[in-house]
């Protein structure tokens, strides 16, 4: 596969590119996610940061994961739009946001995590993987997404 992936913030202040097909996306229906995507529920595509083409800058928001480890989430300083996660700063191993992705219309989660917190009125297909708060190892988890 030669297909490039592009993607960024809303403002365009920072972009960034990929080769290679999507890899599969999850869902979590968490009161963080809820917050940092100012919807009901974030998308999420687990990556390696090494993968990307970065154009831009982002700034850093650290936080405390459900695990207790630390989280840095990355976001452009100008428009707020929140990019990728990772647990180290540098980047090494990132959840890429799907709605930041320049063609994300036919990506569907084939997971979904924290169902217990969902938004009244989101209906999930019933044939994913649904968790009702997360596994004990989310890591593990997310690298096994649509095996
Ligand atoms: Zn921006
Ligand atoms: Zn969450």
């Amino acid at each position: 596969m030669s297909e490039t992936q592009t993607g960024g913030c809303q403002c365009g202040a920072v972009r960034y590119a990929f080769n290679g097909p999507v890899p599969p996306a999850y869902a979590c229906h968490c009161g963080e996610c809820k917050k940092q995507s100012a919807s009901a529920f974030s998308m999420s595509i687990p990556f390696t940061y090494d993968g990307l083409t970065v154009t831009g800058t982002p700034k850093i928001l650290e936080t405390t994961a459900h695990s207790g480890k630390r989280k840095y989430n990355y976001f452009c300083g100008k428009c707020g739009t929140r990019l990728w996660h990772s647990g180290t700063n540098p980047p090494t191993a990132i959840t890429l946001k799907v709605g930041t992705l320049d063609h994300s219309a036919d990506i569907t989660p084939v997971g979904h995590l924290w169902v217990s917190k969902k938004q009244t009125g989101i209906m999930l297909d019933p044939e994913t993987d649904q968790h009702q708060t997360q596994p004990d190892d989310v890591v593990a988890w997310r690298s096994n997404l649509g095996q």
